[in-house]
């Protein structure tokens, strides 16, 4: 994984300590964390941070495409560190995020596009159930 110092500087971007530490957090919690926890690790590190900070900060890195904001149907946002596009399947019982990529084939976006005469620019897709564990228990 790259370093958020690295990353920021390669893309240009303004490095502070409060990007760096937040970027840090995302990547060390294997991404798709929500700013609640993303603030309460940082205050760890950094006393002073405010919630709001960290609002902010996820907002400016979210406009400059270093950070991606997912709705994964849990009425909180996650965030992730942005990498190649890959999308999501998410517990219901355990809020566990399984990360798999698009299933859909050039030729299958391209007919979509035609017959609805609509021209795409992404996909966002979230799967909604319960991994092996919380459906084993549901089970029982
Ligand atoms: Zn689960
Ligand atoms: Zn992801």
């Amino acid at each position: 994984m790259t370093r958020p110092e690295i990353m920021l500087r390669q893309a240009g971007k303004r490095v502070t300590r409060q990007r760096v530490l937040i970027m840090d957090i995302i990547n060390q919690s294997k991404g798709h964390i929500a700013a609640e926890e993303i603030y309460s690790l940082a205050k760890q590190k950094s006393p002073r941070m405010s919630l709001s900070t960290v609002y902010r900060t996820l907002r400016v890195l979210k406009q400059e495409g270093m950070v991606e904001e997912l709705d994964l149907g849990n009425e909180r946002y996650h965030y992730e560190i942005k990498r190649e596009d890959h999308h999501h399947m998410v517990c219901r019982g355990c809020g566990k995020v399984i990360e798999f990529k698009c299933p859909f084939s050039k030729e299958l976006m391209g007919r979509l596009a035609e017959e609805n005469n609509f021209e795409i620019t992404g996909v966002s897709l979230t799967l909604l159930g319960y991994c092996d564990d919380c459906w084993r228990k549901r089970a029982e």
